[in-house]
Formats: structure tokens, C-alpha cells, sequence
């Protein structure tokens, strides 16, 4: 049994455990950040698009927009304070015919309805001045949507909390959990730690650790996705982010075009749902889908221009067959209130990430 009882343990050092940690660590003494992998942010947080979401699709009222909102703000300030490579670059959801008005419409009064600045309907003029290979007579254009290089944000982020005194751990895996009067008993592979509040930040293992404290009311359905890339010579095929808009199915914002801090013309992701948290390369998507979806963005675009590209694997909550909508979990275990357990933290999660923080603090300091 360990003699020191930390403040603090925050399980998963993704870029919401990170962000927590540093968060915390400005005000708290001894933090102490426990990842299993060997380094920070090799889930999730490193294999996504790097979108700064505005915050346009999120159910009013729920966390992923409140998040989405104020996270998008926060990292804006963050970036440019710790030197992040980032860009507001601006993004447009684009409709195929005049029919779809209406969708745009409604999505705009979402994205108004949740705070989101800058919002407007705009026509084909503006779209072809913009983005000269997209074919579509009407957009949503979100001026505040932008591009940062995620892995950065996650190494300024663990600079930030050990500049404030948080002990970060790499290859330390939680292995279970023990109730040891007021304190909690963490176990890992290699050593035990005594704490007094505990983070369940895990990302895709969030729900395997909440059932290392007995809490097994949630359960994370891993959807994987799937990008595709363009070679650097057709990069100029958009100028910015171009979004179709979003599957009606719910299952994901539709195959777009992102580009990425070093100007590479990302396709994708798509959804689809695997059996296993680590299934990331298995029976990969024919290049002809993500073909058939940006053509109709963008017709210029030939077959041979695609390449496969990496993957990366959504928490979600609800299983394939369900399409209502699920807000992350944040909340304190049932049984032991010391303990918070962050569960279903997918997109916006990369943008949300600095507020989820912040909310964090303030639970601890009730
Ligand atoms: C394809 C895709 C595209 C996306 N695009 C965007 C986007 O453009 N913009 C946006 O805002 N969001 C996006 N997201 C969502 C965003 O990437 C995630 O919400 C965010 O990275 C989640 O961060 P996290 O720290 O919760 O999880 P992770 O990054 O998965 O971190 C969790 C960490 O916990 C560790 N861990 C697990 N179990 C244990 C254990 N027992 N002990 C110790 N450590 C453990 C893992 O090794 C991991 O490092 C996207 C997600 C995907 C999959």
C-alpha cells in the first residue's frame, strides 16, 4: 500500500486527460496523469480530422454543444498563447441541389441557437469564389471553424502540467480499483497509487474502467473511421474545409474534404462499426466510396487522386442500429463521489477538450 495519497489521478492521457491534468495542476498540488500507452495522445487524439468544430450540429442544450462552443474559443486563445500551429480557416457545408435549403436552414438556426458566431446562408457566387472545384448552389459558411495540429495541442498541453508540477506516468496501464476508506486504490501494472479524487478520462476504455469501480451503466460501441488522402499535387482541389450535409443516419458529419495543417486533402472519415477497440486496419473501405461522396462535391476529382490514409476509432455510446443522439457523460460515480468518469467523449471531443477541463475543475471545487 503506497504511504502518499495524491490529490488527484487522472486515468488516460488523451487531450481531454491531458487538458484535465493541466487544468487541475495550476491549483492543485500532486496530479498525477497515468497512461498506458508508451506516449500522450496515440488514440483517438491523434487520429482525427483536427477540426476546431464551431458547434453548429450539437443538440442545443446538451454538452457537446456547450463544450463545442466554449471549447472552440479556448483553444483558439491556448494556440495562439503556446505557439500550436493553427488556422481559422473557415468552412463550408454545401447542399447538391436548392431542395436542401431547408436543412441548411434548419442547421443554421442550430448552429445560431448554440451560440456560434458568424453563421451565413451563402450562394453559389460565394461558394465558387471560395472554392472554385465545388459544384453546389447553396452553403452554410462558418467563419470560425478551423484547422490545429492535434498532436501539438496534446505536447503543450503536457508541457503546461508539469510546468505546473503534475507527475505524468506513460506505460502505466489501470489494471482495477479498491475503495480504501476515503481514499481510492488504484492499481496498475507496475506500482499502486492512493488518491483522493480519480478522472476517468480512459477515451475508448472509459466504460472498462467505470466497471473497475463497479459502475456499469454505460457501454462505448467502437465506430471506426476512415480517411483518404489526395497526393500533394491535386491539394488545390479545395481551399479549405468543404462538409456535405450530415448523414441523415446520424452516424457521422459525411465524407468531406479537410485540410490539414501541412496542406494535405484529407477525404473522409467514414463510420463504420467494428467489434474491436483496436481494430483499426482490418477490411478497409474501397477507395470507391469515399470516390462516390466527394464527387459530387467536387466532379473534378478522378478515382485514380485517392490514396487510403489513416484510421481512428469513435467511442460512441449507442449501438449501430440506434441514430438518436447521445452527449458525452460527464458525471460522478453512483457509488464513490470522489470519482468522475468522462464516457462517450467523441467528436467534438478534440474541441471541447479545454472546457471539459474547466468543467472538471469546478466539480472538483464544490
Ligand atoms: C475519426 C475521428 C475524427 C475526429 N475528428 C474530430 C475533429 O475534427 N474535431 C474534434 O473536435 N473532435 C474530433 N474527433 C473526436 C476527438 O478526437 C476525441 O473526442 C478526443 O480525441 C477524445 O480524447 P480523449 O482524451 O477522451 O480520448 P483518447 O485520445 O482516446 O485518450 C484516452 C487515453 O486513455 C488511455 N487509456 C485507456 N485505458 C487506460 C487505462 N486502463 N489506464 C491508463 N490509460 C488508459 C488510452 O491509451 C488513451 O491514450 C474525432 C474522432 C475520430 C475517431
Amino acid at each position: 500500500m503506497p504511504e502518499e495519497i495524491a490529490n488527484v489521478v487522472i486515468i488516460g492521457g488523451g487531450v481531454v486527460g491531458t487538458a484535465i491534468a493541466a487544468e487541475l495542476s495550476r491549483d492543485i498540488d500532486d496530479v498525477f496523469l497515468l497512461e498506458a500507452m508508451p506516449r500522450l495522445g496515440l488514440g483517438a487524439s491523434s487520429r482525427n480530422s483536427g477540426v476546431i468544430h464551431a458547434g453548429i450540429y450539437y443538440r442545443p442544450g446538451s454538452l457537446k454543444a456547450f463544450h463545442c462552443v466554449r471549447g472552440a474559443r479556448m483553444i483558439y486563445e491556448f494556440c495562439a498563447e503556446h505557439d500550436i500551429p493553427h488556422q481559422r480557416i473557415g468552412k463550408l457545408i454545401v447542399a447538391d441541389s436548392l431542395e436542401d435549403l431547408g436543412r441548411l436552414e434548419e442547421l443554421k438556426k442550430r448552429g445560431d441557437e448554440n451560440g456560434v458566431e458568424g453563421l451565413r446562408i451563402v450562394d453559389r457566387g460565394f461558394i465558387r469564389e471560395r472554392e472554385p472545384n465545388v459544384v453546389s448552389p447553396v452553403a452554410i459558411y462558418s467563419p470560425n471553424t478551423g484547422i490545429l495540429e492535434p498532436e501539438e495541442l496534446v505536447k503543450a498541453l503536457a508541457r503546461t502540467a508539469q510546468a505546473n508540477g503534475a507527475y505524468i506516468l506513460t506505460d502505466t496501464r489501470m489494471t482495477g480499483a479498491r475503495i480504501n476508506g476515503d481514499s481510492i486504490l488504484i492499481r496498475t501494472q507496475r506500482e499502486e497509487f492512493l488518491a483522493r479524487t480519480v478522472i476517468n478520462a480512459a477515451g475508448l476504455y472509459a466504460d472498462d474502467v467505470a466497471g473497475m469501480f463497479g459502475y456499469g451503466k454505460y457501454r462505448i460501441h467502437p465506430c471506426r473511421g476512415e480517411y483518404a488522402e489526395l497526393p500533394v499535387s491535386r491539394s488545390g482541389i479545395v481551399n479549405g474545409l468543404v462538409y456535405p450535409l450530415p448523414m441523415p443516419s446520424g452516424h457521422g458529419l459525411g465524407v468531406h474534404y479537410t485540410k490539414n495543417m501541412a496542406g494535405r486533402v484529407l477525404l473522409g472519415p467514414n463510420a463504420r462499426y467494428v467489434k474491436s477497440r483496436e481494430d483499426y486496419e482490418d477490411d478497409r473501405a474501397d477507395l470507391s466510396t469515399f470516390y462516390e461522396s466527394a464527387s459530387v462535391i467536387t466532379p473534378c476529382l478522378k478515382p485514380e487522386d485517392l490514396r487510403l490514409s489513416y484510421t481512428g476509432i469513435r467511442a460512441r455510446l449507442l449501438p449501430e442500429e440506434d441514430h438518436s443522439f447521445a452527449d458525452f457523460v460527464i458525471e460522478r460515480d453512483p457509488q464513490t463521489n470522489s470519482v468522475i468518469h468522462l464516457i462517450g467523449i467523441e467528436s467534438p471531443g478534440l474541441t471541447s477538450a479545454l472546457s471539459i477541463a474547466k468543467s472538471v475543475a469546478q466539480m472538483i471545487n464544490k
